[in-house]
């Protein structure tokens, strides 16, 4: 067909109005096992079925068109693919496959080398979060004699990404040929030949033909001669497909795309609930950006696909609980067709694989695999949440049940009139307190059920009181510890973290602050089922790796992370930002002063008053640290600002910020008490500075800026009218340039300092919180009559379909 025609028009038209004879526009099928001769000695194209027929040579080259082969031969089954496909090698050559290929691969890979066919070594070829690539994986030792790498990506049941091009280039280098195993994303999807593999395989059984009526495969090459060798190879062992098969698998090729991306809409609607779920503790989908292999999917698809696996909470108790609910998932092997299936791998599709081999493999007793299908994604998503959720009843009836503790709500009923949610508070310094003041002003939609602090912890299932809160506070204001309390524990965070985690807790939140290093404290928390409202900074502007890896596990529990009080106090500059960026908006920078301590001290400067008198009225006030120098160093603007930077595209650590400090090199090292005594040392220079601006008719003003590229901290010289030159007091000021507001850059200014305004924006987040927990409850669970069906338990050797 010609080629300025797009794919998805050559999936829907091939073979269409071809016929000469009726000019049917659908190819007629030819059932026919054989060809009359035009004459004696004169056979036509076609002569025996085995050899060739026109309606599976229809197929063949719909099928090579697009993958871009050099030609295709279809084949009775997926299995009878890839035996063809191992003709090319001969005895004393290696065949290196990757260890997680599909169990029937593997299994005659395993039973061809035994007989002595060839070589076989299983490497591990994903993208993983080890320190080897694939090219370490393939080093010139393992791929010795190879003629073969078989390759499969995404990967059955962890949909692990294998990187083509990688694997092509050193298996070049060997002189072997690259197989890839394309049957989970259909050429729709990726078209490993035009990533320099050789050869293609399909189970055309799945998504090629897509509606789950016919078992069979194809072979694709890029190179002509070596599909006519494979094509001689099909004849000889008779391992071509049947007429009737390629005509139904060419009709289900005529919709490929257009149920490809509508599985692929569906799977997107399906990951998104599962990780919300709390009964789910991990999902395996490539199309998530925490995924190992997301970066290498995201370069070699066009799509992430629809198959999903996940790790269910409570083990194989649990998937069958989840099986049994689920009415529009049917159990069953197989995958690729239009409508929704799940399967258990550990009792089914990899039940033949030994429990060592699966534990090896990552295939747990508690892994779930979807094949998402062409259905209504609501109902796909209603479906398997009411199962979850049926799973998670049961999970919260039995005390010991593991990390889930959130539990499902059941609105309206006379023991839980609604929703309810448990705070704990982690840190009680002067925002801590101050935030337990305003809770019990306020009487806050939510109770606080325990402290902790550097000591212990104080936890009570029930919420602390009024009473108890103002008691605890007293206690810690006077210099108290925790541990100490009546009630109290002694422990570490994290060991308070694990104790509390283990109590029934309703939708659960941690609040940190502090301003400790508590990455795995919050790490803990995550795992227990928490959401987190931060006004430390700290673990947020950890290195990269660090804060991603907190942001990831959030996203993987389905929990939320809300840090408003890290970088505005009370100001909703997160919230503005997502909001810009959720209407398709482009942040270009992000400016300011994210400081109220600093935004006073210089307004005061300006007033004529003393650098060191300004320092001491900040610290007394509450805006300042007590060791000023934390917020004159610029090191906490310099933490805001890279929160903010890492919001809009950053990629940089804490020391690829470029900071300006405002202390003394001398006084750097001293003790806080001298350098609150000899920082008048400075007041002079200061003096001079503040004057020499004022005669440019400029202001000095503390500021950060961050851009997706970069982020400065430090001292500038602005025009006092300007809006950053007439901010007051200790009010912050974040100024938005953004594609839509390039011209003038929306700006938010409001207070920004104290534990008073902090606190408020915590308190704020914790509203957020409950707000959004109230707005979409759980719907009440039904749990239906147990069925009789149990999960079948496969024979060992039973074909891994
Ligand atoms: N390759 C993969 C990735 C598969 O998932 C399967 C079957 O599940 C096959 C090959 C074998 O295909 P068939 O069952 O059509 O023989």
């Amino acid at each position: 067909m010609s080629h300025d025609l797009s794919t998805t028009t050559r999936a829907v038209r091939a073979g269409i109005a071809t016929d000469r004879e009726h000019g049917a526009v659908v190819p007629p099928i030819h059932l026919t096992s054989t060809f009359a001769f035009e004459a004696f000695g004169k056979p036509r194209t076609f002569d025996y079925t085995r050899s060739g027929n026109p309606t599976r040579a229809q197929l063949a080259n719909a099928i090579a068109e697009l993958e871009r082969g050099a030609g295709a031969v279809v084949t009775n089954t997926g299995m009878s693919a890839v035996t063809l496909v191992l003709q090319l090698v001969r005895p004393g050559d290696v065949v290196v496959a990757a260890h997680d290929c599909y169990g029937g691969t593997q299994r005659l890979l395993r039973a061809l080398a035994a007989k002595g066919h060839f070589e076989v070594r299983f490497v591990d070829l994903t993208a993983n979060p080890g320190p080897q690539t694939a090219d370490h994986r393939l080093q010139a030792a393992v791929l010795e004699r190879a003629r073969i790498v078989w390759v499969e990506t995404p990967s059955n049941p962890l949909l692990r990404i294998t990187d083509i091009r990688g694997v092509v280039a050193a298996a070049q280098n060997a002189g072997a040929l690259t197989v890839v195993d394309n049957t989970f994303l259909s050429p729709a999807l990726q078209q490993p030949l035009t990533l320099g593999a050789d050869i293609a395989v399909h189970s055309t059984t799945k998504y090629l033909n897509g509606h789950s009526d016919v078992v069979g495969g194809a072979v694709v090459a890029r190179d002509a001669a070596i599909h006519a060798e494979l094509a001689w190879w099909a004849n000889c062992l008779g391992v071509t497909g049947a007429p009737f098969d390629s005509f139904l698998t060419l009709r289900g090729i005529r919709t490929l795309f257009p149920r490809m991306r509508q599985h692929e809409l569906n799977a997107a609607a399906v990951v998104d609930a599962l990780t919300r779920h709390p009964a789910v503790a991990s999902v395996n989908y490539p199309g998530l950006a925490a995924h190992p292999g997301h970066e290498i999917a995201k370069a070699q698809q066009s799509g992430f696909g629809a198959m999903v696996s996940f790790e269910v909470v409570g083990g194989v108790k649990s998937v069958e609980r989840l099986t049994e609910h689920l009415r529009c998932f049917t159990l069953a092997e197989s995958l690729g067709g239009v409508e929704s299936l799940v399967a258990h791998p550990a009792t089914m599709t990899h039940a033949s694989m030994t429990a060592e081999a699966r534990a090896a493999a990552g295939i747990s007793e508690s892994l779930v695999r979807l094949s998402v299908g062409t259905e209504d994604p609501a109902d796909l998503v209603k479906d398997l949440t009411v199962a979850l959720d049926a799973v998670q009843a049961a999970l919260s009836r039995q005390p010991s049940a593991g990390p889930v503790t959130r539990s499902v709500a059941v609105r309206g009923t006379a023991e839980n009139p609604r929703p309810r949610t448990d705070v704990v508070l982690l840190g009680v310094g002067a925002i801590g307190r101050e935030l337990l003041s305003q809770v019990t002003a306020f009487g806050a939609a939510f109770r606080v059920c325990g402290l902790i602090d550097r000591s212990g912890y104080v936890f009570e299932s029930g919420g602390l009181g009024p009473e108890r809160l103002h008691e605890l506070r007293s206690l810690k204001e006077r210099g108290g510890k925790l541990a100490d309390a009546s009630g109290g524990t002694r422990g570490s965070a994290a060991q308070a973290v694990e104790d509390i985690g283990r109590a029934e807790l309703w939708h659960p939140i941690l609040v940190d602050a502090t301003a400790a290093d508590t990455g795995s404290v919050l790490d803990a928390a995550l795992s227990h089922g928490w959401d987190l409202v931060l006004a430390n900074k700290v673990p947020l502007a950890a290195d990269l790796g660090v804060s991603e890896r907190l942001h990831r596990k959030a996203r993987l529990h389905g929990r939320r992370i809300l840090f408003e009080a890290t970088v505005g106090a009370g100001l909703p500059v997160i919230d503005t930002l997502r909001k810009l960026q959720e209407a398709g908006d482009t942040i270009l920078s992000i400016e300011g002063c994210p400081s109220g301590t600093l935004g006073y001290l210089f307004g005061e400067l300006g007033r004529g008053r003393g650098f060191s008198d300004a320092v001491r009225s900040a610290v007394a006030a509450g805006y300042a640290e007590p060791d000023p120098r934390v917020d004159l160093s610029g090191l906490d603007v310099a933490r805001k600002a890279l929160i903010l930077g890492r919001l809009i595209g950053f990629e940089g650590d804490l020391h690829n910020v470029a900071v300006e400090s405002l202390v003394p090199r001398e006084l750097v090292n001293v003790t806080q008490a001298e350098f609150l005594e000899r920082m008048g040392e400075g007041d002079a220079a200061w003096r001079a500075r503040v004057d020499a601006a004022r005669t440019k008719g400029v202001v000095l003003r503390y500021r950060a800026r961050a851009t997706p590229t970069s982020v400065l901290v430090g001292l500038v010289e602005v025009a006092e009218s300007d809006s950053l030159g007439s901010l007051q007091g200790t009010d912050n000021q974040f100024s938005f340039a953004s594609e839509r507001y390039r011209a003038q850059p929306l700006v938010i200014r409001g207070p920004g300092a104290g534990p008073a305004v902090t606190a408020a924006g915590v308190f704020n987040d914790l509203l957020k919180l409950v707000a959004e927990w109230r707005r979409t409850p759980r719907e009440p669970v039904i749990l239906r009559k147990r069925s009789d069906r149990g999960i079948p338990v496969a024979a060992g050797g039973r074909a891994d379909r």
